[in-house]
C-alpha cells in the first residue's frame, strides 16, 4: 500500500469551499448519464489538489445497472496507475441516479468507503450534487443546476 494522500484531498473540514465543478466537467457528467440511461452511468474524477478538470467515462459493471452501479475494475487500476506516473488525480467518482434525486441513495451511503473522495452524483432532471465522503459520512458541497 502507498501512503495515504490525505493531506492534499479535498477536506471540508478546514472550512475551505471545495468542489465547485466546471461547466465542461458537468456537462461530460450530463453527456454520459443521457447516453446511458435508462441505466445507471458511472466514471472517475480527475485533477489536482480540489480540482476536478475532467469527468471520465467507465463501464458500469454491476449486475443490476439500472439501479445499481460498479465502476470497471481496471478502470480504476489504470486510473490509479497513470497517477503515480505523474498523471492527474483520482479525485473521487461519478455516476446518475436515471430516476432519482441528486444524492446518495441508501445504497450509496451502504457502499460509501468514507475514503474522502468527491461522489458527484447527476439526478433524473440533470441536476449535479457533489458529496465529500469523509468519515463521518456524506456532506454535500454544492448542487449544479440542471441545464448548465
Ligand atoms: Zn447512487
Amino acid at each position: 500500500m502507498r501512503p495515504s494522500r490525505e493531506k492534499s484531498s479535498p477536506s471540508t473540514s478546514s472550512g475551505r469551499a471545495v468542489g465547485e465543478l466546471s461547466d465542461t466537467v458537468a456537462q461530460q457528467i450530463r453527456d454520459h448519464a443521457q447516453l446511458s440511461a435508462p441505466l445507471e452511468c458511472c466514471g472517475l474524477l480527475l485533477g489536482e489538489g480540489s480540482t476536478i478538470t475532467e469527468a471520465r467515462p467507465a463501464r458500469n459493471v454491476h449486475l443490476s445497472p439500472q439501479t445499481h452501479f460498479e465502476i470497471e475494475p481496471q478502470a480504476l487500476i489504470d486510473a490509479h496507475r497513470a497517477e503515480r506516473a505523474g498523471g492527474p488525480q483520482v479525485l473521487g467518482y461519478y455516476h446518475s441516479h436515471p430516476r432519482g434525486p441528486a444524492e446518495p441513495s441508501a445504497t450509496d451511503r451502504a457502499m460509501a468507503a468514507r475514503d474522502g473522495r468527491i461522489w458527484a452524483i447527476v439526478g433524473h432532471n440533470g441536476a449535479i450534487g457533489l458529496w465529500y465522503d469523509g468519515k463521518h459520512g456524506f456532506e454535500a458541497l454544492s448542487t449544479t443546476a440542471p441545464s448548465g
